[in-house]
């Protein structure tokens, strides 16, 4: 099993770390489009989703990850990856991957409360509750059909999945709890 993380700005380390002690076997970082050929699955990291993808589309990464996408490899977006996955975002023409049935809103918990940790309950995570760590966050305004709803705060949608696309508003890979990651590295090995 080999795993990909985008490694163009953000928690890069942090999730190969994690995804590192979730099992994964291989875990590579990736900053140009041949590094994608044989991965059974990619992470896109927390960052700023503008820079991000600015950087996706010069190193000529948007297109095959959004092929990827489309042929079923499983993608895990945290954060801005979430933003860049979305196929509509609040205030903007465009969206950047656009290749999850969801609305996403930027910048959602407001500026005093910029970054903040909270327990969640997230759907097919069992046990004790999930610590998740907000920093500048997005939510989820809307899902489309196809979208399963995996949690939510404060009544706003802050985890979702679609088929092979996972994502997150929070960032899994700042605390020890992997089972987030798990949760991924299953889908992959389902694929598989
Ligand atoms: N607010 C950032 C954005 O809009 C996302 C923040 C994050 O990834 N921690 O891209």
């Amino acid at each position: 099993m080999k795993i990909g993380v985008l490694a163009l700005q953000g928690a890069v380390f942090e999730h190969v770390k994690s995804l590192q002690q979730a099992g994964a076997d291989q875990v590579v970082t990736i900053k140009r489009p041949d590094e994608l050929e044989g991965l059974d699955g990619l992470v896109l990291p927390g960052g700023e989703s503008t820079t991000i993808g600015k950087l996706m589309n010069q190193y000529g990464l948007m297109e095959p990850i959004r092929e990827m996408a489309k042929q079923g490899t499983p993608l895990f977006g945290t954060c801005a990856g979430l933003i860049l996955m979305a196929n509509r975002i609040e205030g903007q023409d465009s969206a950047h991957l656009g290749v999850m049935d969801i609305l996403a809103n930027r910048n959602s918990f407001g500026r005093q409360r910029e970054s903040f940790e909270t327990d969640l309950s997230i759907k097919g995570i069992e046990g004790e509750p999930y610590r998740a760590v907000f920093i500048r966050a997005p939510h989820i305004v809307d899902v489309g059909n196809g979208v399963e709803v995996l949690a939510k705060h404060q009544d706003r949608i802050v985890s979702a999945k679609q088929d092979n696309l996972l994502v997150a508003a929070f960032h899994p890979e700042l605390t020890d709890d992997v089972r987030l990651h798990e949760y991924f590295l299953d889908m992959v090995r389902n694929r598989k």
